[in-house]
C-alpha cells in the first residue's frame, strides 16, 4: 500500500480550531486515496520562540543540552492534540515522539542532524491502521538525550521519515500556497512557483526562503523524495521540488531572497598579508565560529581592511574574539555593523547567461542603494546592503529580474 507523509507548520497547528482542521485533511486524504499516512509536525505558532525567551530570562548562557530538553516540549504538545482530534474524528492515530520513532541524530545541541531512522519504528502502527502523529524537529543522540534539528527543523524530520519509509510523497504544508519567487509577505508581485528545482530550492532555502529547510531539500535530492510544498488553508497544486531535467522554463532568475539575520565585523588595519588572515580566520574558527562572506578593502602600504559576515547572534562573540587577539593577529581594530542585510538573486539559468551581476548592480545603483559586500556561486549572486534597504531591494530585484510566466502545459510544448 502507498504512503505518504504530510507535514504541518507553526502557523498550520496555530490553535486548537485549525488542530482539528489538520485533522480533517489527514482523514479526507485517507479516505479518498487509502493511502497510509505519517503525519509531522511543528509546535503551535509562536511557541519555539517563548521556549527560546524563557530560557533566555532564566539564565545568561542556556546549556544546550537543557535547551533541547525545553524546545522540544513545543512539539509534544501539537502531536497530543492533533492525535486526540484525529481520534475523535475516527481516524486512529498516536502520538510519537522521536525518542519513540527511533530518529537518531549526532551530538551537535541545537543543531544536531539526522544520522538514522529506523522504519520498523513505524511498521506495527501502520500494519495496525494506526496514523502516527510524529513530532518534528527533535531527535535522540547516541547516548540517549534528546536533541533538536535547528530552527525550521520540522522540514527535515518529514523528509528524513519519507526517505526512511521509502514514501510516494512527502507534503510540506505551510501558510502561504507554495514557494514564491520573493517572499510573498513583503513582495506583492511575487508569484508561485509551480516546479523548482533541487538546487536552485537548496540556494533560496540558504538564502532566507524559509518556506523550506535547507537540509530538507538536501534530503530530497539525495535520497529522491518526491516534494511538494502547499498551503494548509486554501485548496491548490502548490510547488513541486523537481530535478532540473524536469523544468520545462529555466529563468536567469527564479526566485529573490533575503536574510537579516546576519551581521558585519570589519578589522582595520591588518598587516603581514596572508599570514595575519590566516591568523585572524583560525581564531575565529577556534571559537566554533561560522563566516559566511569575506572581502578585503582598501589596501596601502602592506596595511588592509578585512570585513566578514557571521550569524547575528554570534556577532558579539565574534567581535569580543577578534578583539581579544587583535596584536597577535597584528591589527589595529576591529568594529561590528549589525544593520546589514544580505539579498540575492538565484536562478539555474545564470549558468548560461552572463550580465547578470551587472544589471543586478545596475537596478540597485537606480535606487541609490550602496553594495557593501559580494558573493557568487554558478546559480546565485547575493550582495550585501544596509538593513533599511533590504525589502526595497527584493522588490526592486524581483521588478527588475523575474518575469511572470504562466505554467507551460504538456500539451502545449
Ligand atoms: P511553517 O511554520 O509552516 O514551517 P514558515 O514560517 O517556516 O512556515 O515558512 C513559511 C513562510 O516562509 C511564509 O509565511 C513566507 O512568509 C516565508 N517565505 C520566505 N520566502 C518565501 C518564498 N520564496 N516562498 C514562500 N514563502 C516564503
Ligand atoms: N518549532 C520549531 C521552530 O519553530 C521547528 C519548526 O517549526 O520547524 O523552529
Ligand atoms: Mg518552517
Amino acid at each position: 500500500m502507498a504512503l505518504v507523509v504530510k507535514k504541518f507548520g507553526g502557523t498550520s497547528v496555530g490553535d486548537l480550531k485549525r488542530i482539528r482542521h489538520v485533522a480533517q485533511l489527514v482523514r479526507a486524504h485517507k479516505e479518498r486515496t487509502g493511502d497510509d499516512v505519517v503525519v509531522v509536525v511543528s509546535a503551535m505558532s509562536g511557541e519555539t520562540n517563548k521556549l527560546v525567551e524563557l530560557a533566555h530570562d532564566c539564565v545568561k548562557k542556556p546549556a544546550p543540552r537543557e535547551m533541547d530538553v525545553l524546545l522540544a516540549t513545543g512539539e509534544q504538545v501539537t502531536i497530543a492534540l492533533l492525535s486526540m482530534a484525529l481520534i475523535e474524528q475516527g481516524t486512529p492515530a498516536r502520538s510519537v515522539l522521536a525518542s519513540q520513532a527511533r530518529i537518531a541524530t549526532d551530538g551537535r545541541h541545537t543543531e544536531a542532524h539526522i544520522e538514522k531512522i529506523d522504519e520498523e519504528a513505524f511498521r506495527p502502527l501502520l500494519s495496525e491502521g494506526i496514523t502516527p502523529v510524529v513530532a518534528g524537529f527533535q531527535g535522540i543522540d547516541p547516548s540517549g538525550d534528546v536533541t533538536t534539528l535547528g530552527r525550521g527543523g520540522s522540514d527535515v524530520s518529514a523528509v528524513a521519515i519519507a526517505a526512511a519509509l521509502n514514501a510516494k510523497q512527502c507534503y510540506i504544508y505551510t501558510d502561504v500556497e507554495g514557494v514564491y519567487s520573493a517572499d510573498p509577505r513583503i513582495c506583492k508581485e511575487a508569484f508561485r512557483l509551480p516546479k523548482i528545482c533541487h538546487e536552485e530550492m537548496l540556494e533560496m532555502a540558504s538564502l532566507g526562503a524559509k518556506v523550506l529547510h535547507p537540509r530538507s531539500v538536501y534530503f530530497a535530492m539525495r535520497y529522491q523524495v518526491p516534494l511538494t510544498v502547499l498551503s494548509t488553508f486554501e485548496p491548490g497544486e502548490g510547488t513541486q521540488i523537481v530535478k532540473e531535467e524536469e523544468l520545462v522554463e529555466k529563468p536567469v532568475v527564479t526566485g529573490v531572497t533575503y536574510r537579516m539575520d546576519e551581521a558585519k565585523v570589519t578589522v582595520n588595519g591588518l598587516r603581514g598579508g596572508i599570514g595575519s588572515l590566516n591568523k585572524l580566520f583560525s581564531v575565529l574558527s577556534g571559537g566554533g565560529l561560522f563566516v559566511d562572506m569575506i572581502t578585503q578593502t582598501g589596501t596601502f602600504e602592506d596595511q588592509t581592511n578585512v570585513s566578514f559576515t557571521v550569524p547575528d547572534n554570534e556577532s558579539s562573540q565574534a567581535l569580543e574574539i577578534v578583539q581579544e587577539a587583535l596584536s597577535e593577529i597584528g591589527a589595529d581594530g576591529a568594529s561590528l555593523d549589525r544593520n546589514i542585510a544580505k539579498v540575492s538573486v538565484v536562478g539555474i539559468g545564470m549558468r548560461y547567461h552572463t550580465g547578470v551581476a551587472a544589471k543586478m548592480f545596475e537596478v540597485l545603483a537606480q535606487e541609490g542603494i550602496d553594495v557593501q559586500m559580494i558573493s557568487t556561486s554558478e546559480i546565485k549572486i547575493s550582495v550585501v546592503i544596509p538593513r533599511k534597504y533590504c525589502e526595497m531591494a527584493v522588490r526592486t530585484l524581483h521588478d527588475g529580474f523575474v518575469e511572470y510566466k504562466p505554467e507551460i502545459s504538456e500539451e502545449q510544448i
